[in-house]
């Protein structure tokens, strides 16, 4: 395989590729020694938002002793503008088992669970089928159980899922760091998000060198991104990081003259449409205040209204979490509410303005996870980002994009438990 893109999209024909066709796709010997080594040196890190090393994830469960370890695949895609889990796996789902399986090598598993969301009873399809064609082969890898678990934005938090798969309960645990090994039952976890072990997949395969001929220094490879908003259709590209972000949207027929891009997801940050040069990397996105996160890029045009859409995602980020902790029960719900008075551009609004940014600081770092620093992440950035609008909704005046009010990030809303409805 060359080093041109895309890479874990290779093959595409919109339907899963089978194993045979999987095989003949990528078809090169799969290391059987030195793996975690090449994984090492590939610098690959986590594509489901953290974008924490890889390798370091294993060494972790390398180190730890006992039986029952289990690779957990995170499919579960709780970000409600990410698509890229699913197109994946409904593209190369045999990818995505095969790092699983090497994952599962490397740190001495025997069992692989893959969860996705329930309510795509497509992609469980497409996974049905795969991990049967997988108990077909002569070669026995380790076990493959697939868990369809209910969909929510904090269910494709690590600790949540691993939490949903003990208890079926799909809450986030208190975790004193991010090195804290979870566990499944006894058996110590490796939680890795899918598009990650498709890369896993390929630098067993290509090896480091061959992975790092894409990328940056800091930021090696390849990552799928999920493109919505002013664009002609919502799209998942695979981008080499480091492209800017003015060639993703050319790329992807967005709007070239954005006001702003939302990066990251519901729980990244909004930039100015003017940063459009910025290479899509955590290491040049960072200093102008963005974020690669979950891969997620709304576009919102001129026309739209950023406080509208901040409010739209906080009110239901308020919504989403368990409520088991204060800054969620109390805290997201008081944010969303202040956000609404300052669209609807009420009376007192420099007052309700300075109470929300007080808000933010006595939320942040108070949650037992991240989902509500997350929120008020976004919060920050839209009140610097649309500041200029922002005050003028303070002062009385709302904007013509809020009067239309015509929407360009997707929120869903819950009717009841399993059924969700798309705005
Ligand atoms: S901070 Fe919020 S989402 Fe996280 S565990 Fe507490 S209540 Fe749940």
């Amino acid at each position: 395989m060359n080093a041109t893109l895309p890479r874990v999209l290779h093959g595409a024909t919109g339907r899963p590729l089978s194993l045979a066709e999987h095989q003949a796709t990528f078809a090169a010997p799969v290391r059987t020694s030195g793996l975690f080594e090449e994984l090492e040196a590939s610098g690959l890190t986590g594509r489901g938002g953290g974008a924490f090393p890889t390798s370091r994830k294993v060494s972790l469960l390398r180190n730890q002793r006992g039986h029952g370890k289990v690779v957990v695949v995170n499919a579960m895609e709780g970000e409600p503008e990410a698509h890229k889990d699913r197109t994946l796996l409904s593209t190369n789902p045999h990818l995505v088992l095969d790092g699983a399986e090497y994952l599962a090598a490397m740190i001495g598993a025997k069992t692989v669970a893959v969860c996705v969301p329930r309510d795509n009873q497509t992609v469980v399809h497409y996974l049905k089928r795969a991990i049967y064609e997988r108990t077909l082969r002569t070669h026995k890898g380790p076990t493959f159980e697939l868990h369809a678990a209910p969909w929510r934005y904090v269910a494709g938090e690590e600790s949540a899922l691993v939490h949903w798969l003990n208890d079926n309960e799909s809450l986030p645990q208190y975790r004193a760091s991010r090195t804290h090994v979870l566990r499944v039952g006894r058996g110590p976890a490796l939680v890795d998000n899918a598009e990650t072990c498709a890369h896993v997949a390929l630098i067993g395969r290509f090896g480091a060198a061959w992975f790092r001929e894409m990328g940056t220094a800091t930021s090696p490879g390849s990552a799928l991104v999920s493109l919505t908003g002013a664009v002609d259709r919502p799209k998942v590209l695979e981008v080499s990081l480091g492209t800017t972000l003015a060639a993703i949207l050319d790329a992807g027929n967005a709007d070239r003259r954005p006001q702003a891009l939302l990066t990251g997801g519901y729980g990244g940050t909004w930039l100015a449409g003017n940063h459009l040069d910025v290479p899509y990397a955590n290491e040049t996105l960072g200093p102008v205040g963005a974020m690669v996160g979950t891969g997620v890029l709304v576009v919102l045009p001129r026309s739209g209204c950023g406080l509208l859409e901040t409010k739209r995602v906080v009110d239901w980020m308020a919504n989403e979490s368990a409520r088991q902790c204060g800054p969620c029960a109390f805290g997201l719900p008081a944010l969303a509410e202040d956000l609404t008075h300052l669209l609807h551009a009420r009376r007192d609004g420099p007052r309700v303005l300075a109470r929300l940014i007080e808000r933010c600081g006595v939320i942040e770092g108070r949650g037992a996870c991240r989902h509500p620093d997350g929120v008020v992440r976004m919060v920050r950035s839209a009140l610097s980002v649309f500041a200029t609008d922002i005050e003028r909704h303070a002062q009385g005046s709302m904007c013509e994009g809020a009067k239309a009010d015509e929407h360009w990030v997707t929120v869903p809303s819950i009717v009841h438990e399993d059924e969700l409805v798309w705005q």
